[in-house]
């Protein structure tokens, strides 16, 4: 590949994925709405109403990033717990609830901790952010009601390490839902969405970042990621049951989902 990427030894690869996020977090969350055309907001919406936050869960999103997926989560919580006070004509209900973001690079959750202050979280107890890999997960065995990882998975070196924490640290009953660029199989759309994501988005990050190459890499890395039925086989394969997936813009992105029971 033009990135020389595929040659590039297992122990180089976190590190290199590393520089990527280091080079791209300023400028993430912009790049994500042109390149998504915006887009990126609904399908991450449309992953939280599958997860059915509720006040007092503790909730897990790997490679949070930038907090997107944690601020939704909170929100929808918060919305329910406004209603559930108002029920109960008492302000003083205790908030167990725990949403942790967990992502390897440090600078992705700085710009994190930013946005959370402008949005009015930098105070709320309730968000915890936290540096580590997700194949190697610091929570506790059987802690977590939920489990998210959007556009995260794509990025890790062992897939399976990353499936079998997620696993371990759920409890049972526990929900894991991933979010990820997938693989279009439409004909004439596969041709259009080729052309867009090999020609159209390296530009639109040189032009953005003035950098090509991380973009490109992001790119490359969606064509290796294994297709829907493989990647739900994996799940499976982890221990999950009643695994299945949901394909958003003809496969564009997919949601999978399992649960351990
Ligand atoms: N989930 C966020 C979102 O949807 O906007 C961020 C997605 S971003 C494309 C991918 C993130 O995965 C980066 O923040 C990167 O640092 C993180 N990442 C890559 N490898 C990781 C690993 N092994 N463990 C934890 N996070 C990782």
């Amino acid at each position: 590949t033009s990135f020389g990427f595929k040659e590039v030894r297992e122990e180089d690869k976190s590190q290199m994925v590393g520089d990527v996020f280091t080079k791209v977090a300023s400028n993430y969350d912009l790049m994500n709405d042109l390149m998504s055309a915006g887009l990126h907001r609904l399908w991450k919406d449309r992953l939280v109403s599958k997860l059915h936050p509720f006040p007092g869960m503790s909730h897990l999103d790997v490679a949070g990033g930038t907090g997107d997926i944690a601020f939704r989560i909170l929100e929808d919580i918060n919305n329910l717990r406004r209603r559930a006070l108002q029920d109960a004509n008492d302000d003083n209900l205790p908030d167990e609830t725990r949403i942790y973001v967990c992502d390897i690079n440090p600078n992705m959750l700085t710009v994190g901790k930013k946005r959370a202050i402008a949005r009015g979280f930098g105070d709320n107890k309730s968000l915890v952010w936290v540096e580590g890999d997700a194949e190697a997960l610091k929570f506790e065995s059987a802690s977590m009601d939920g489990y998210t990882i959007a556009f995260g998975i794509r990025n890790v070196t062992h897939i399976e390490k990353v499936l079998d924490e997620a696993y371990r640290v759920l409890k049972r009953g526990g929900r894991f839902l991933c979010l990820e660029l997938s693989h279009v199989d439409i004909p004439i759309f596969k041709d259009i969405y080729d052309f867009y994501s090999f020609s159209v988005i390296p530009s639109m990050g040189e032009f953005v970042s003035g950098d090509r190459e991380s973009y490109q890499y992001l790119v490359e890395s969606i064509r290796r990621f294994p297709p829907q039925e493989k990647f739900a086989s994996m799940i499976a394969d982890a221990g999950f049951q009643m695994v299945e997936y949901e394909n958003l813009v003809g496969g564009v992105v997919a949601i999978h989902s399992g649960l351990k029971l």
